[in-house]
């Protein structure tokens, strides 16, 4: 059947999926070439060709197909800049068609829609060959919520052999599940948190440890941290700090949200993915598959005063961290 009798939203994710496939090869043509051409974005905040390659397929791609929707990505690149036709993905995944929509997405419209892009999340883990910290984040909110979902892991099972399939997409809508993993939990005799490994700073190990962890995993990327979750490698992802945006984490809550978990900032109020919402997760990152409330509570008090958001979803006053 043709894409277009599918209901926008379903057209969006399987297209979605699509290029983030396109985008997984790009990332790894980058690295092969090994011209990483990296450049500073700002302190601790590094881009290179794989990023602005990425981000330059998904967007072209997706706006191709969805000339009516909202699409941020992470990385600033000229708009004016030609994009050669070969960037461009026009395929749409079977896998997402043949699952049917849910009752209450099937008539969302374009403008209700705001698609949040992070070509490569965990960029400083891949310039130092820490590959299977690497995603590429495709989310889409549906009126400022985070409802669907792509997470596309590049390096997936890169160790594991030649015969061994390298690379993995993971997907969700909330109210269908999410796809192209295993849900565990995990062990109860246990609280393993994870966090930054390359954006820590006091206000961060002071959360992590109020959290009573009996062991803390430092990795790179918010798309690879909620994937260890909903895998049960670990029990919650705990990051007290502004310094993540909304392209980070609009993909992996909506994979989360849809197989029960909860992401929010530290003081457990949803994030906002609204196209005027400001690009920053100032209330920091808290995500979990179970007990969501016991973890926000274990956050002290002066640290959730320190992150508490405007209901725009603006810092309430600027704090040195
Ligand atoms: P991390 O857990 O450090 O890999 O961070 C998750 C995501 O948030 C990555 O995309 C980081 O680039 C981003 N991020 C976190 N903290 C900062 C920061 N201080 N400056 C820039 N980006 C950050
Ligand atoms: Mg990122
Ligand atoms: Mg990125």
């Amino acid at each position: 059947m043709a894409a277009e009798t599918f209901p926008l939203l379903m057209r969006i994710v399987s297209a979605s999926v699509s290029v983030s496939k396109r985008a997984g090869n790009i990332i790894r043509d980058v690295l092969k070439k090994g011209e990483l051409g990296i450049v500073e974005k700002g302190k601790n905040d590094l881009q290179t060709e794989a990023d602005r390659s990425a981000q330059r397929c998904i967007v072209a791609s997706l706006h191709r197909q969805f000339p009516k929707v909202a699409i941020f990505g992470e990385e600033q690149l000229s708009p004016y800049e030609k994009i050669d036709e070969s960037m461009i993905e026009a395929g749409f995944a079977e896998e997402v068609l043949k699952e049917t929509c849910p009752e209450n997405l099937r008539k969302v419209e374009d403008e209700e829609i705001v698609i949040w892009v992070d070509p490569l999340d965990g960029t400083s883990e891949f310039t130092q060959g820490l590959l299977d910290h690497v995603t590429v984040l495709i989310g889409i909110a549906v009126k400022g919520k985070a409802m669907a979902g792509v997470i596309y892991q590049p390096y997936f099972n890169y160790q594991a052999g030649p015969d061994a399939t390298v690379g993995r997409c993971i997907w969700g809508v909330i109210g269908l599940g999410s796809f192209g993993f295993e849900k565990r939990y995990p062990p109860e005799n246990k609280n393993i948190i994870t966090t930054t490994r390359s954006h820590s700073n006091r206000m961060v190990t002071e959360a992590v440890e109020a959290c009573e962890p009996s062991e803390v995993v430092r990795v790179g990327g918010a798309g690879h941290k909620v994937l260890l979750l909903i895998e049960g490698k670990v029990h919650a992802y705990v990051f007290a700090s502004k310094g993540c945006k909304k392209w980070d984490t609009c993909a992996p809550e909506a994979v989360l949200h849809a197989i029960g978990g909860t992401l929010t900032d530290l003081c457990g109020v949803p994030m906002q993915y609204h196209h005027q919402v400001q690009k920053g997760n100032f209330g920091g990152v808290l995500a979990t598959l179970q007990k969501h409330e016991w973890y926000v509570s274990k956050i002290p008090n002066e640290i959730k005063d320190a992150f508490r958001q405007e209901p725009d979803g603006g810092p309430v006053q600027m704090t040195r961290l």
